[in-house]
């Protein structure tokens, strides 16, 4: 199929304007003319091909190169590279045949592409899927040792299929969406790119929630008039002072991306109504050659303070010390107009470019800067030793970098006065062991701000932290619950995993002499004795805590003749379900064929499946939910927010299985509830008796904890759907001395 005459419109058109781009930026002659050769060698490879739109095909590659030109600005190489990303994938050319026709440099950045293409198939016509995609995702963050544009040209590629997202069918939808928000979104973010991060955050939860994407979208619009009048009203005596200050500047009011606001409702669970920071207002200035920026920013921070009182406690110095990912800017807020909270952001023309295109501008400005050691070249430089020391899976290697992502940053001084960048919630620990493996593992306590602090005590921002060391300590497997960074993580389960095979056996040895000298033999009756008295889970954690020192045998003695059956236990647990009817399992197979029209699940493929109910969000029928098909064939069941189900999606993305409740009067769901009140004779009863008899629901379990005349617990229940819940959740919130009743999406038992 050749192309139609209105495809050679189409293409012409969007040709002009990548040629017209691309002149900007050429330097000479020649760059033009790898250009125009790229195009057209292009747009004949890919001809004949048309995407799901029915677009041709090169429409594609030359969107992601006006990407790469015009909103991240990248050079000429990058531009004829993502013209040419999809050629070795999708044509029958070779990365030789590049090397041969545009030489090595690009040839090696369409071969890193081409690598990376088999990780996603987000590109239209691949119909083919990729099942390991988590050890895919590493491969693809090795090619960031190599050449970071590589990267970046491929988070262009994601962004023009999302943003032509709306030709694809829902399950893929999710796969890529889900991609999208789990690895590409904070990998942009990461790189500083933040215009390209927030149009990814919202495309994909137009596609994940499309009517709280709506919602949201239209409240900004209905709200906007009376928005502008407030930012005109608070602006104006600002221009004024700035004016007769002779600053050249501009000034403007931004707001929030709606992703942003949909996380913040989500996050402090409340209405778009009640978010208060909705918009910010942004002071862009042309700094004056002879002054340092930073002063500058300084002098209009004041200006505007003479104007609105700020709130001392959010001043935001990005100028001193910029975040890792590049971003300069001084933040405030201040007092306006009607008593609200406005937040200002200062910055000079240099760090806007900066703030919006990330990356790119960084190296555009190295030059010039004069603290050239950029945060993103260190951060790089973390990453490729992260890569190259890694011991994990695949898939905990990808939670951790992803952890790495996401986190904002602290910035801590030793007392040498060095600067150390750490993700928020580091600890003294986590710093120990950026400065060097050894200084982790002998890590006994730290000087913070020259006092004496706990290993674990989290560190702020301009800290000072001295480490204490000691060789006689050695790390523990607690430490992984103080520690943030993969590089502390990775050491300390390195060092376990070692530690840990030579304690297994120590332990071995003194268990079975031990057992040998009371003439018994370490039978599973033994072990079911032992485990519980020494809170142990598995053979093995008891052996390891016996070879290290953990635990001893001293009581053994009395535990091996005491009967089973005195469990120790806090609370008190009551049993008062009938036989469950939970949908869970195989066992009940027949009774989800019994219920009929009850089934909850249809799936696009007819087939008899084996569904169970995930433990991590505990859906019930009203919540908006998603599929899993497990290796063994049976299908979990999330809820769609679950961050587990987003990890999932991301990361196995080929297993995923619509689904959506149907009718349901026939089963319950396991749901868990957290009840907190005033302790009281028969409250405990006045609840059973609600939830039992009064409701007929079968509760589970009743877990409750009183300690000061407080009582709190859990309450475990099978409902039918979020309806039955709700009445449950209101009725127990009724009864005397039930102060708070919430439903917990995660619980442990
Ligand atoms: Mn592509």
């Amino acid at each position: 199929m050749e192309y139609t005459e209105q495809d050679e419109i189409l293409i012409g058109k969007l040709q002009e304007e990548l040629f017209k781009a691309c002149e900007r930026i050429a330097k000479k002659e020649s760059d033009m003319e790898l250009v125009r050769k790229a195009f057209y060698f292009a747009k004949d490879a890919h001809k004949g091909v048309r995407r799901k739109s029915g677009e041709p095909y090169i429409v594609h590659p030359i969107s992601v190169a006006l990407i790469v030109v015009n909103e991240i600005e990248l050079g000429i190489k990058s531009v004829v590279a993502a013209l040419m990303h999809d050629i070795v994938e999708d044509t029958e050319y070779t990365v030789s045949d590049i090397e041969h026709l545009f030489g090595p440099k690009i040839a090696s950045m369409v071969d890193g592409l081409t690598k990376m293409a088999g990780v996603f198939s987000a590109d239209q016509t691949e119909e083919s899927e990729t099942s390991k995609q988590a050890e895919n995702f590493k491969k693809m963050l090795l090619t960031l040792s190599d050449d970071v544009r590589v990267i970046i040209i491929k988070i262009a590629d994601r962004l023009h299929n999302m943003r032509t997202l709306g030709s694809m069918p829902a399950h893929k939808q999710m796969k890529i969406t889900s991609e999208t928000i789990y690895l590409f979104a904070p990998l942009t973010h990461r790189l500083g790119l933040f215009a390209i991060k927030s149009e990814l955050e919202d495309l994909s939860l137009k596609y994940r929630f499309p009517e709280d994407y709506k919602m949201i979208e239209s409240k900004i619009s209905a709200t906007e008039a009376n928005r502008n009048k407030y930012i005109e009203k608070f602006n104006s005596p600002i221009a004024d002072i700035l004016r007769a200050n002779d600053i050249d500047f501009e000034i403007s009011g931004r707001v929030k991306s709606i992703y942003s606001i949909w996380r913040k409702m989500q996050r402090k669970n409340i209405d778009f109504e009640e978010i208060y920071d909705i918009f910010a207002i942004r002071i862009v200035f042309k700094p004056s050659p002879m002054i340092p920026e930073k002063s500058q920013c300084w002098h209009i921070y004041s200006l505007v303070t003479d104007i609105y009182k700020p709130k001392p406690d959010r001043i935001k110095d990005w100028v001193n010390i910029p975040k890792a990912n590049g971003y300069e800017a001084l933040h405030c807020t201040v007092m306006g107009p009607d008593g609200e909270w406005v937040e200002v952001q200062i910055r000079s023309q240099r760090m806007e470019e900066i703030a919006e295109k990330g990356f790119a501008a960084h190296w555009k400005y190295k030059e010039q800067s004069s603290n050239s050691d950029g945060e993103i070249d260190k951060w790089l430089k973390r990453v490729r030793e992260a890569l190259s020391s890694s011991v994990e899976n695949a898939v905990e290697f990808l939670d951790n970098f992803k952890l790495s992502l996401y986190s904002s940053e602290i910035v801590v001084f030793t007392p040498k006065g060095d600067q150390v960048t750490l993700p928020q919630g580091a600890t003294a620990l986590d710093l120990a062991y950026d400065i060097h493996s050894k200084i982790g593992h002998t890590a006994v306590g730290a000087k913070i701000n020259h006092k004496i602090d706990s290993i674990f005590t989290p560190i702020s921002s301009g800290d000072q932290v001295e480490i204490i060391t000691s060789n006689n300590v050695k790390p523990k497997p607690e430490w992984l619950d103080h520690v943030v960074t993969s590089k502390a993580k990775n050491s300390i389960k390195n060092f376990i995993k070692k530690d840990n095979q030579n304690n297994i056996e120590r332990g071995i040895v003194i268990f079975e002499e031990k057992m040998k000298s009371f003439g018994i033999q370490p039978s599973a009756r033994v072990f079911r004795k032992v485990l519980p008295a020494y809170q142990c889970s598995s053979k093995g954690e008891f052996y390891s805590k016996l070879g290290a020192g953990i635990i001893n045998l001293n009581g053994v003695e009395k535990i091996l003749r005491q009967n089973a059956a005195s469990k120790m236990i806090k609370y008190w647990s009551l049993q008062l379900s009938n036989p469950l009817r939970l949908l869970k399992g195989s066992g009940n197979s027949d009774q989800k064929k019994k219920s009929g029209d009850d089934e909850i699940i249809t799936s696009e493929d007819e087939y008899n499946m084996e569904l169970s109910i995930a433990d991590c969000c505990s859906p019930i029928p009203g919540d908006q939910v998603i599929g899993f098909r497990g290796e063994d064939g049976r299908v979990t069941i999330h809820k769609k927010s679950c961050k587990e189900a987003v990890k999932l999606a991301a990361q196995h993305g080929e297993n995923i299985v619509k689904a959506q409740w149907s009718g349901f009067k026939a089963i319950s769901f396991l749901t868990h509830v957290e009840v907190r009140g005033i302790d009281r004779m028969g409250i405990m009863l006045d609840m059973a008796k609600l939830i039992s008899e009064e409701m007929n629901v079968n509760i589970r379990e009743l877990k409750l904890q009183s300690h000061d005349g407080i009582f709190e617990g859990v309450v475990s229940l099978y409902v039918k759907s979020i309806e039955d819940l709700k009445v449950i959740m209101s009725r127990l919130n009724k009864i005397r001395g039930v102060e708070k009743v919430r439903r917990i999406e995660t619980y442990r038992e």
